[in-house]
């Protein structure tokens, strides 16, 4: 079925996705994690924030994929990280962490293979002890659970980049001639960004909420937003009209 495949998955596909890890404490999982991706295909590592790196527990744990941990970039702040993404896709260990869009990881796959024709994509993943904080996986368009029993849902940080890993690798064999038409550029997360704080800042102008007390208003507009998928035409007539009515409050 998935016959030479080797030449099939193009490299553009493959290149427009990275992994991105955050906080990681043990090196040997941030070689483990970079060893699961080459073996896929899968080649861009961001670190954010790793506890140690370059490390020689990392170089050794990654066997023969110590380039990607040579290519791998390193940043201080998962927002920047993602800046430049279109889809974005967390992951917890917890089914549900706060309401989101929830997928499994064949589900997760079939939309990173859709969106990475012609988008950048990142799949985040958390620290070892307590996975990603709840502002962080607020910056995701959806978030993605691997059904692991409820008594222990935890896996290894670098068996969980695997699994994604693999159903993404799949998900592009199977559906390598699906193409996604829309017929304007999807909103990147940084514009993403800029549309909702436009919006929160007109909120607080015209007092449509309590600074002090706003409840889960802000968290719900954001999953609205993330959740849309906003393409750049839409962000543009958002903002323009947001731009729009501050003018006429002054
Ligand atoms: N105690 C932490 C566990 C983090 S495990 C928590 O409850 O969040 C470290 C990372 O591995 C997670 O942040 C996630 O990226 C990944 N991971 C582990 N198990 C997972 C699962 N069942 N589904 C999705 N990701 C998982």
């Amino acid at each position: 079925m998935y016959m030479d495949e080797k030449k099939v998955i193009s490299e553009e596909l493959l290149n427009s996705i990275k992994i991105v890890l955050v906080g990681t404490t043990h090196p040997g999982n941030i070689g483990a994690a970079a060893r699961a991706m080459k073996n896929m295909g899968i080649l861009n590592l961001v670190l954010v924030e790793p506890k140690e790196f370059p490390s020689d527990v990392a170089t050794y744990r990654s066997k023969a994929a110590k380039d990607v941990l040579e290519m791998a970039d390193v940043f201080s702040d998962l927002k920047e990280a993602v800046s430049d993404c279109e889809l974005v896709i967390g992951t917890s260990a917890r089914g549900r962490t706060i309401p989101w869009p929830l997928l499994n990881p064949k589900e997760a796959a079939n939309e990173v293979s859709n969106a990475a024709v012609s988008n950048k994509v990142a799949i985040v993943f958390g620290r070892e002890d307590r996975g990603l904080t709840n502002e962080e996986l607020g910056l995701c368009n959806m978030h993605v659970h691997i059904p692991s029993d409820p008594e222990y849902s935890s896996l290894n940080l670098s068996q969980a980049v695997q699994i994604l890993v693999y159903e993404i690798r799949v998900a592009f064999l199977e559906e390598q001639n699906a193409d996604d038409y829309w017929d304007v550029d999807l909103a990147n997360n940084e514009q993403t960004e800029l549309l909702i704080n436009h919006m929160d800042e007109l909120m607080q102008q015209v007092e449509f909420y309590d600074v002090d007390n706003p409840r889960k208003l802000l968290l719900r507009v954001r999953r609205f937003f993330k959740r849309s998928r906003i393409d750049v035409m839409e962000t543009n007539i958002f903002r323009g009209l947001f731009a729009t009515i501050q003018k006429k409050l002054k």
